[in-house]
């Protein structure tokens, strides 16, 4: 391969969730200070109920430069929601988003779960919401128990396989998560990575605002 064919963008995208299990707190904060400390723009896809209880969080994210997005109100499964009840917990998030940070996270938008990004009816109403959904190429599974240098090599390894472009998904609260991120940023980079934010891409960069 030559030097300029080795050069590829990479997107690093976090879930700021409510997890569904007791879980360390200071998590996400150590996650933004490897990003910051390695100088990573990256996107937050942040749950409104989340964004209530963790509001200086919430503000930090925005304050440090990386893109918000909404991840809805309640974590449910948008597929189970009825039109209303998509529309209303998707405004309850973008309420809560605007009153911490003041960012309008239109139109970035990531279904729990992924639930509905397949769905003619869940994207229909998202979009009459003004959002997109955005999905990824690489699912890193940072909650299913990995130790932080298994994540470290399993994401590394994932995102070189899907090659130019890669959106990665982590969360922001699993602790091997905020250990792996700056070995993840450092190999990717050995190996020609360009950490760009989700908007930079080209093939979202039609869609920003
Ligand atoms: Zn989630």
């Amino acid at each position: 391969m030559t030097e300029a064919s080795s050069r590829f963008q990479v997107a690093l995208t976090f879930d700021a969730e409510h997890p569904d299990r007791a879980h360390e707190a200071g998590v996400t904060e150590r996650i933004l200070d490897g990003l910051g400390a390695a100088s990573v723009p990256a996107a937050f896809f942040l749950q409104g109920r989340w964004v209530e209880s963790q509001p200086a969080v919430t503000r930090r994210i925005a304050d440090d430069g990386h893109l918000l997005g909404n991840h809805s109100h309640h974590h449910a499964r948008m597929t189970l929601l009825s039109k209303a009840g998509l529309r209303t917990d998707v405004r309850k998030a973008e309420r809560a988003i605007v009153e911490a940070t003041g960012v309008d996270p239109r139109p970035w938008f990531r279904c729990p779960f992924g639930a509905g990004w397949t769905s003619r009816r869940v994207l229909d109403g998202l979009a009459a919401a003004g959002y997109r959904d955005v999905h990824w190429d690489v699912d890193s599974k940072d909650w299913a128990g990995y130790s932080a240098r298994g994540l470290e090599r399993r994401v590394v390894r994932m995102t070189l396989e899907a090659g130019d472009g890669a959106i990665v998904l982590m969360h922001g609260w699993p602790p091997p998560t905020a250990i792996a991120v700056p070995g993840i940023v450092r190999r990717l980079r050995d190996a020609g990575a360009t950490f760009v934010r989700l908007d930079e891409l080209p093939a979202f960069a039609s869609t920003a605002a």
